[in-house]
């Protein structure tokens, strides 16, 4: 998608080795004309998969799949990562290992939203060592409801979540697809 590349390439910042930071139009600010042509991108590309629902992750994920289910006609579920007293008590659990903030937490969602009818979209901002997708996927699977995609801004293929995800036979699709950081500049994949 060219023109999320472009947006990268004028806005991203690379920080250390492995870390893109997009806090001026994904992660913080979000720019909703870029969110929209995102949408519709993804809907673009899981149309014929007759998603029911869309599930994605706290906090960033949301904005993203909010915009897309627009497209698709269809719920959002996401998945929270802090104990809350409103959440239902009769939830999915999984855990995911985060290695931006070197931590593993919990993740759930109420076995209300999620059912055994559902053949489900995943979408999150990025994609690196896989482990917030893969706890994702273990929630719809203890759903029972079936993974239909996986939909991803931004993945980083130098890290291995994505081969992994393809490797197992999950339909990944990924809007920009970063090769490498060199010198501080980003080299996307063809994608
Ligand atoms: P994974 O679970 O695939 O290892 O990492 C994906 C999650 O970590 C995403 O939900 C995202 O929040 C965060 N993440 C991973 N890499 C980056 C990055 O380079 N930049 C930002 N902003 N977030 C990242």
């Amino acid at each position: 998608m060219k023109y999320l590349q472009d947006r990268i390439l004028r806005d991203g910042r690379v920080e250390g080795t492995d870390i893109l930071k997009v806090d001026s139009f994904l992660n913080h600010q979000i720019d909703v004309e870029l969110m929209n042509e995102i949408g519709k991108e993804f809907n673009e590309r899981f149309k014929n998969n007759n998603i029911t629902k869309i599930l994605t992750i706290e906090a960033s994920g949301i904005a993203i799949a909010t915009i897309a289910a627009q497209y698709f006609k269809v719920p959002v579920v996401f998945a929270k990562k802090t104990e809350s007293r409103n959440l239902d008590k009769d939830t999915y659990e999984s855990s995911v290992y985060s290695f931006t903030k070197d931590k593993t937490y919990k993740i759930r969602v109420s076995k209300k939203y999620i059912n055994d009818k559902d053949n489900v979209l995943i979408l999150d901002d990025f994609l690196a060592n896989g482990k917030a997708a893969n706890g994702l996927i273990d929630i719809v699977n203890q759903s029972k409801a079936k993974v239909c995609g996986i939909g991803i801004v931004i993945e980083k293929g130098f890290q291995d979540g994505g081969k992994k995800l393809r490797d197992k036979g999950i339909n990944v699709q990924s809007l920009a697809i970063i090769d490498r950081f060199e010198d501080g500049d980003v080299k996307f994949s063809a994608c």
